[in-house]
């Protein structure tokens, strides 16, 4: 049992510490990163990473064996990388520095997006009792806050259509992404318990 909570402590410690210093490692990498494309290609992977580890320390907080449920941690992982996509997109070029220079902030970037598809989705489990829709309505939050967060760094959150926030300072940037996973989990678990019925299938995370 004791075996267990110490696993478990030292499991949230080690994802906690991983989205923390694969950030800052990834904004060294921002800095002093030679070319367009080596930034860009550490920039997606750092945003990959800590994704991936968002949802990962999402399932230590439950409880859940990260292995066996390694497949939503690498859907995050991608979900949060594919995010960048939309440069290419709204540049209409598949050259990087076309990407990197656009005028308008491309539209996976406005935060509005992954907050009304988890509204959606929260919606959807409100008629269906199905928790796989609190599950993937909390994945996409993970996966798109972590990204907008870690950009906001730069250009502040952009609400469509209310409009955009100042840049976020640094430390406040890494204290959110840190903090994201522990408040994600305390929604989901608020949200699935709402539901006496459902409770036993929380399971499905
Ligand atoms: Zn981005």
């Amino acid at each position: 049992m004791m075996l267990i909570i110490k696993q478990g402590l030292l499991l949230r410690l080690f994802f906690t510490s991983v989205i923390a210093f694969v950030s800052f490692l990834g904004d060294l990498g921002l800095h002093y990163g030679k070319t367009e494309i080596i930034r860009a290609i550490s920039d997606n992977l750092t945003h990959a990473i800590v994704g991936g580890a968002t949802w990962a320390l999402i399932l230590v907080l439950f409880k859940k064996s990260v292995i066996e449920n390694i497949e939503n941690v690498i859907i995050c992982f991608f979900m949060s990388s594919f995010i960048d996509i939309d440069h290419f997109i709204a540049a209409s070029s598949w050259d990087i520095n076309d990407a990197t220079h656009l005028r308008h902030r491309p539209f996976l970037h406005c935060t509005t997006i992954p907050i009304f598809l988890w509204g959606l989705m929260s919606f959807l489990y409100k008629i269906t009792h199905a928790s796989k829709w609190i599950t993937y309505g909390t994945m996409i939050l993970a996966s798109f806050l972590s990204h907008h967060v870690r950009d906001g760094n730069r250009r502040g959150l952009w609400f469509w259509p209310f409009g955009s926030t100042q840049p976020i300072p640094y430390y406040l940037y890494i204290a959110i992404c840190i903090l994201l996973p522990y408040t994600l989990q305390l929604l989901m678990s608020w949200q699935l318990s709402k539901d006496n019925d459902t409770i036993s299938s929380i399971n499905v995370v």
